[in-house]
């Protein structure tokens, strides 16, 4: 759903699910491709439909060391001697067919010998010099690795929209493939406002800030594996900001910006914006990071984070990591999740909005986790974010929560 004029009419609060559903529906799937050497694909999300262009394992062969015969020559109770003439060995196949009463000597991923069906372990029988002695218990086919068992010929490997893990890469190459055609990476530009902000290394005037929001993003970006325009501090000036929105729409696919969009004096993002494109205004009931604007400027996607630190990372998480996400053509499952854990430690919560706590999570037995607060929840304190590993979800109706009761907890993982 496009945002509409009723966004902006909307005084009432949006829930934070609202708020995830219209942006992730409100967000298209970048097109481009590019092929890689499958290795710089890992991470990459797959842009075509993989078929396995051969058998694998391409012949058939023994999952054991041991002796490949025919099945119908094995004994079905005493023992028998079988003449041994070679060996099969894994990538130096024994090319004769097997004879009536022959056992090859074969080892692990030796190619079968033709006429052999079934391999009998080499702790099952007994070798004396060029002869081998088999025993009865033996089941036709055992130990034998199909040709085409893991994939065969024109099967489906993978579809498209897949984020190639370390197995899948290794799937590929087992398929022979040397590359495969992936999704361009994603644009993503991004710059701080305020007035009040200097960038690390410049001196630190009267009541002015470090802008640590640009570090946070830069993170939580690199962690997505995107390519990141950083724009640095824009003032609070209408041409400025102006001018910036037009780089990065020229520029990225998405856009991200911190600060300027409270009702502050000097917040002129809001006007800029409507200006500029189609935008939502949200206030969503959710602590921290109430106000959201989301929107598209030119074929840019848009997204206006409050400024204080933790409601950047916060509103990023919930809303803008997904997006993003969905944007690089990724169809899999969504790789944040919750777990149930018991709270030793109260914590404060009034009724009314949606409260994205910062806590410890710590494994308490199998299956079993604690969670305990971060210390100081103010929307400022950067430091909440540092000490913790996890969200803890507070519904909205949801008062104090005593110590012993269970939250739900959204673990940072390797995300954040
Ligand atoms: P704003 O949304 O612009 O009114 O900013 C809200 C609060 O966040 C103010 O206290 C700002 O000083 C602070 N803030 C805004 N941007 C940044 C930033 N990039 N780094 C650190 N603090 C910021
Ligand atoms: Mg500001």
């Amino acid at each position: 759903m496009q945002p509409s004029c009723e966004d902006e009419l909307n005084t009432g609060l949006l829930t934070v699910s609202e708020a995830q559903e219209r942006i992730l529906d409100g967000v298209p799937a970048i097109s481009g491709t590019e092929t890689l050497p499958v290795r710089e694909a890992l991470d990459r999300v797959l842009a075509v439909d993989i078929v396995s262009p051969i058998n694998v394992p391409s012949h058939t062969n023994s999952a054991m060391d041991g002796y490949a015969v025919r099945a119908e020559d094995l004994p079905a109770e005493g023992v028998c001697e079988f003449p041994v003439p070679g060996t099969s060995w894994a990538g130096r196949p024994w090319l004769a067919p097997i004879k009536t009463g022959q056992a090859v000597q074969i080892m692990t991923g030796g190619m079968m010998p033709e006429g052999a069906d079934t391999v009998v372990m080499q702790e099952h029988v007994e070798r004396n010099g060029d002869t081998v002695h088999i025993g009865s218990g033996h089941r036709q086919g055992q130990n034998v690795r199909a040709a085409g068992e893991d994939l065969a010929v024109g099967q489906p490997v993978f579809t498209a929209g897949r984020r190639l893990t370390a197995a899948d890469i290794g799937v590929l190459a087992s398929l022979g493939l040397g590359e495969v055609s992936v999704t361009r990476r994603l644009r993503v530009a991004f710059f701080s406002t305020g007035d009040e902000l200097r960038s690390v290394g410049e001196p630190l005037g009267p009541g002015e800030i470090y802008d640590s929001n640009r570090y946070t993003l830069y993170g939580m970006l690199r962690k997505l594996d995107v390519e990141i325009i950083d724009m640095g501090v824009v003032r609070d000036r209408r041409e400025l900001i102006e001018q910036a929105l037009d780089t990065a729409a020229a520029r990225a696919d998405a856009i991200i910006t911190s600060g300027g969009v409270s009702v502050g004096e000097a917040d002129f993002v809001k006007e800029t914006l409507e200006k500029l494109g189609r935008m939502a205004f949200w206030k969503i009931a959710m602590k921290p990071g109430r106000p959201v604007t989301f929107g598209h400027i030119n074929n840019a996607v848009f997204f206006g984070l409050p400024g204080n630190p933790v409601s950047v990372m916060v509103t990023f998480f919930q809303f803008v990591r997904p997006a993003l996400v969905k944007m690089t053509g990724n169809t899999g499952t969504p790789d944040a999740y919750t777990v149930t854990a018991r709270t030793t430690t109260a914590l404060r919560k009034r009724p009314g909005r949606f409260e994205f706590q910062r806590g410890v999570l710590e494994q308490s037995g199998p299956g079993e986790f604690t969670v305990r607060s971060a210390g100081a929840q103010g929307s400022g304190i950067l430091r909440s974010m540092s000490e913790a590993n996890c969200f803890i979800l507070l519904d909205p109706d949801r008062t104090n929560v005593a110590i012993g009761e269970e939250v739900t907890v959204q673990p940072f993982l390797n995300l954040i």
